[in-house]
C-alpha cells in the first residue's frame, strides 16, 4: 500500500494564513534577503520567499550583491541591516561564493533579526534545548510529524546529512521530542544498515535517490528534503519507490520544500515578537 502523502503544501497555507493573521496584529514587520552572486538555485529561493513574505503582509527588502563582493563588504551589508530599525529579520542566502567565511557572516546577523537561526548563539540555544531562532526546514519538519500525529517520542530516528542548517538542527529537535536519534553523513558504513531501523527517517543530502526503497523500513515515515533538479523536475533525495515500503512521505516537491518557507515567515514574526518585546530573548551576560 502507498504511503500516505506528507503533504506539506497544504500545512504550509494554513501556516502561511496565520501568519497573515499575527503580521496584520503585529503590525509591520521587514525582513531583509541578501544574495550574493547569481546562483540559479539560489534565485529561485529567494524569489519564492519574498513571494510569500509579499502574500503574508511582510515587507521584504531585497539586497543583491555581485559575486566578487568581499567578506568586508557583505559585513558592511549586514551591519547596516542589524542597525536598521525597520528590519526584523536577515536571511543571507546560502551557499555563499568560496571567497567568504560563512560562518563569520552567521556571526555577524544580530541573532534576535537571525531568522536562518544560524548565529552559533541560536544554535547553542538549541543544543541547550531552550530554542530561540532554529532554522526553518527542521521547524518544518517537526511541524509535519506533529500535524499527521507521528509518535516521535521513543521512535529510533535517523536523520541523513548533517548540515548546520538541516542534518544537525533537525537532529537535536528529534532528541528533544525523546526519539532516539541516529546521525548519518557522508563516511558512515553502510548507511542502509542504519536506515533500514529508522522508524522516522529524514533525508537531506542533496543526491537524487541515495536513499533507495530497500532501505526503508516498512511503517516508516520518510522526510525527503533534499531538492535535486533531474531531467524530469525536481525530485528528492528518496527514490519515490519507498512510498510502497513507507507509512508516510513527503513528495518532492510539495513536501518539505513548502513548510520551510512557511517556518520562514512565522520565524520573521517571531523575530518582530522579539524585537517588540512581545517575547523576551536571552541576555547574553559577560
Ligand atoms: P549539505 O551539502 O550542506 O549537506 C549534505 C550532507 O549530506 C552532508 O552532511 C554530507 O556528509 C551528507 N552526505 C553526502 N553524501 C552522502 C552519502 N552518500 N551518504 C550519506 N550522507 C551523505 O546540504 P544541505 O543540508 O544544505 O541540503 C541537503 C539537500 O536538501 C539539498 O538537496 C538541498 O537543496 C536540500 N534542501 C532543501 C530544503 C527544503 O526546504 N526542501 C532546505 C535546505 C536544503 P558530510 O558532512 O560527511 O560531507
Amino acid at each position: 500500500m502507498a504511503a500516505t502523502v506528507l503533504d506539506g503544501a497544504a500545512l504550509a497555507a494554513k501556516i502561511r494564513a496565520g501568519v497573515r493573521e499575527e503580521v496584520a496584529e503585529l503590525g509591520e514587520i521587514g525582513l531583509a534577503t541578501v544574495l550574493v552572486g547569481d546562483d540559479p538555485a539560489s534565485q529561485i529561493y529567494i524569489r519564492l520567499k519574498h513571494q510569500a513574505a509579499d502574500e503574508a503582509g511582510i515587507r521584504a527588502a531585497d539586497r543583491r550583491l555581485p559575486e566578487d563582493t568581499s567578506e568586508e563588504e557583505l559585513l558592511e551589508v549586514v551591519e547596516e541591516l542589524n542597525a536598521d530599525d525597520s528590519i526584523d529579520g536577515i536571511l543571507v542566502q546560502t551557499p555563499l561564493p568560496g571567497h567568504i567565511e560563512e560562518a563569520r557572516v552567521m556571526r555577524a546577523i544580530d541573532p534576535m533579526k537571525d531568522v536562518d537561526g544560524l548565529h552559533p548563539f541560536n544554535a547553542g540555544q538549541l543544543f541547550f534545548g531552550q530554542p530561540t531562532m532554529v532554522p526553518a526546514t527542521p521547524l518544518g519538519i517537526m511541524e509535519l510529524l506533529r500535524e499527521h500525529r507521528i509518535p516521535v517520542e521513543g521512535a529510533l530516528a535517523v536523520v541523513v546529512g548533517r548540515s548546520l542548517i538541516v542534518g544537525r538542527p533537525v537532529a537535536m529537535l528529534l532528541l528533544h521530542a525523546n526519539a532516539t536519534v541516529t546521525i548519518c553523513h557522508s563516511r558512515t558504513d553502510d548507511l542502509a544498515r542504519q536506515t533500514l531501523d529508522a522508524d522516522i527517517l529524514v533525508v537531506a543530502v542533496g543526491q537524487a535517490g541515495v536513499v533507495s526503497a530497500d532501505m526503508v523500513k516498512v511503517g516508516a515515515a520518510v522526510l525527503d528534503v533534499g531538492m535535486n533538479r533531474a531531467e524530469a523536475g525536481l525530485v528528492g533525495d528518496v527514490d519515490p519507490s519507498a512510498s510502497a515500503h513507507a507509512a508516510f512521505m513527503t513528495p518532492v516537491p510539495g513536501g518539505v520544500g513548502p513548510m520551510t518557507i512557511a517556518m520562514l515567515l512565522r520565524n520573521a514574526v517571531q523575530a518582530a515578537r522579539y524585537r517588540r518585546g512581545v517575547l523576551a530573548f536571552p541576555q547574553v551576560r559577560r
